[in-house]
């Protein structure tokens, strides 16, 4: 079984980037730059928001935080929207999700101008990605590829089961893995990449194990600690690990009454002590696809500067 090092493939793609960008200032011209909206405190948008920054400042990449209140309308923040599509110095921004219950995500992302849309979500980039042309991939998946190329890992021909069929992973995941392929990364032939026959499962799949247990490469994106078990994986399986789960530690984890650890713990969809020696490379949960979604959308920036600016 080989560990796939997303953390380590992440730093790699980090000190790429900042040579990138690095060259970019010696020549003189100005650096790429991100604004993240983020609206009202959740604290998980407040960590992702801080991870992302810190990621940019360290290849190089300006950014702008703008927070505005839980309370913003609409309307205001469409407003915002606006400005930034309109800023000639601002070459992408996200607005971090999710947003307010009074607030439609669909309607704000519908008005990020497609260019600047470094995450992916919009409708016109979402299309893009569906006819095979060209576009801004979202982050994960975008990561997920890869990671994938990263270590050689072929998908033409290979059945992928996805399991999870939202707008951010699911859906863009089994597009971008089925189409025929139209770029190179470094270390994968272009050849490699794509052409896979992908399923999508979701929660109303039947007898998900048995469609599983077919699978090449399974890639979960479910939000369900412990879904993944050993018995749905064919022995020399790829997994690719994407939930994100807070979970309480047992108290055997602790290791005395006065250990100070906090009370949970982050765990992926993936029973992954039991599934990962019958696996031919897995994703560690943390350190697997998550770091890769966040260099993903330092790319997804550069990639935007190169395009447009
Ligand atoms: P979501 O929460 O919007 O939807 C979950 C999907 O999984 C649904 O399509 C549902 O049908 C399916 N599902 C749920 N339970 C299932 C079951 N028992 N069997 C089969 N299908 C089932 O999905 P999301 O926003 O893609 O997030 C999924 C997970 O990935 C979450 O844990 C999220 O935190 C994590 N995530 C991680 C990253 C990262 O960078 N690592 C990025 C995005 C999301």
């Amino acid at each position: 079984m080989t560990l796939l090092d997303g953390k380590q493939i992440a730093a790699t793609i980090r000190a790429e980037l900042r040579e990138e960008i690095d060259a970019l200032r010696q020549a003189g011209h100005r650096v790429p730059c991100l604004a993240v909206v983020i609206v009202g405190e959740n604290p998980a948008s407040v960590t992702y928001v801080r991870n992302k920054m810190r990621a940019c400042e360290e290849v190089g990449i300006r950014v702008e935080r703008i927070a505005l209140p839980d309370t913003v309308s609409e309307e205001e923040l469409l407003a915002e929207v606006h400005r930034l599509n309109a800023d000639p110095a601002i070459d992408g921004f996200i607005v971090q999700l999710p947003l307010p219950a009074h607030i439609n995500e669909s309607t704000i992302l519908s008005a990020i101008d497609y260019r600047k849309d470094v995450d992916g979500l919009t409708p016109e980039n979402v299309g893009r990605t569906v006819q095979g042309q060209p576009s801004i991939v979202s982050a994960t998946p975008r990561g997920i590829r890869e990671l994938l190329a990263r270590y050689n890992i072929p998908t033409a021909g290979k059945h992928v089961v996805v399991i999870g069929r939202s707008n951010i992973v699911g859906k863009p995941v089994a597009m971008l893995l089925m189409q025929r392929p139209y770029l190179s990364l470094p270390g994968m032939s272009a050849a490699s990449l794509g052409d896979a026959t992908v399923t999508i499962c979701h929660s109303k799949t039947q007898d998900l194990a048995a469609i599983c247990r077919t699978a090449d490469i399974i890639i979960v994106a479910a939000g369900s600690p412990g879904l993944l078990t050993a018995d749905m994986v064919r022995p020399g399986a790829t997994i690719i690990d994407v939930g994100i789960n807070r979970v309480p530690t047992t108290n055997d984890q602790r290791l005395t009454t006065n250990d100070q650890r906090p009370a949970t713990k982050l765990v992926g969809d993936v029973d992954f002590e039991n599934v990962a020696p019958k696996a031919a490379y897995i994703t560690p949960v943390p350190g697997g696809v998550g770091p890769m979604t966040i260099v993903s959308l330092l790319q997804n920036t550069l990639q935007a500067y190169n395009e447009h600016s």
